[in-house]
């Protein structure tokens, strides 16, 4: 009897912590709106995450979209290229690659286009851009290999249609080809520790994608000036109590460029 109880509490205890697990990795960082909702923490070099990459059969790794590679991971012109692209005709089916919750499910203009945030039980997310039809809500627990929309490309201007995808953690992208063999579909490892040196790669910043931070209440909410007789840079900044460098880097234009009456100048 004794020996039985026992059991039912560490039962319990094993359900309780199970779920305590499952709501932080659900409610830390949960945003529907803000692509990158932990703001570009810094993983210290002390951190150390173990992630599961390997689940049972049910709850196994599942390819977003069989499909050749037309463009890896890495730098391309200078710039950081955040995902891997793989190519299929538009209307092609893509899977959720993991079982989790979606975190973002709508356009956005930061050149993802239409997009799918998927958060998984291990703390991953992963992101599928520029897709046709989205077929999934915000909040909504989707399965492994659960189809989720349809590929396409929007917000893609001169290549042809391809699934963007990502794997992120903590906002912070990883080469997915680092965690799997893409020709099979295989997990390289069963876990993987995932540290400063592999979260290295900022959230925003630097590259394709991830350099507007969503389509969201942030770009919705933000200001423009239109620029009057007699407006500098100078006083333009001074009176929104900016600097010169922002409004250039926000506007990509020179310090030294000169204004036209009636131009827009985005403002932080
Ligand atoms: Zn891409």
């Amino acid at each position: 009897m004794w020996l039985r109880k026992s059991f039912c509490i560490l039962f319990l205890f094993t359900l309780l912590s199970r779920s305590n697990a499952q709501d932080s990795i659900y409610n830390e960082g949960w945003s529907n709106t803000n692509l990158f909702p932990f703001m570009g923490q810094t993983i210290s070099s002390t951190d150390s995450f173990e992630i599961c990459l390997k689940f049972d059969t049910a709850r196994a790794f599942c390819k977003p979209h069989n499909g050749p590679i037309m463009s890896k991971f890495g730098p391309r012109r200078g710039r950081l290229h955040k995902g891997l692209d793989i190519t299929l005709n538009i209307g092609d089916s893509i899977f959720s690659i993991y079982e989790g919750r979606v975190r973002y499910a709508q356009y956005n203009t930061g050149g993802y286009g239409n997009l799918i945030v998927i958060r998984h039980s291990n703390g991953m997310e992963s992101y599928y851009a520029h897709l046709d039809k989205i077929l999934v809500q915000p909040n909504q627990d989707v399965q492994a290999g659960e189809f989720i929309g349809r590929g396409g490309r929007t917000a893609i201007r001169n290549s042809p249609a391809h699934l963007h995808f990502e794997v992120r953690f903590q906002d912070h992208p990883i080469n997915p080809e680092e965690l799997y063999d893409w020709e099979t579909g295989r997990v390289l490892n069963d876990t993987v520790c995932l540290t400063a040196y592999s979260l290295r790669y900022p959230a925003v910043g630097s590259g394709i994608y991830g350099q507007s931070p969503n389509s969201g209440s942030r770009s919705n909410s933000s200001k423009v000036y239109t620029v009057r007789n007699g407006d500098t840079l100078s006083a333009i900044a001074r009176r929104y109590g900016t600097s010169v460098n922002t409004l250039c880097r926000l506007n990509g234009i020179r310090p030294e460029s000169i204004l036209r009456i009636g131009q827009k100048i985005r403002l932080p």
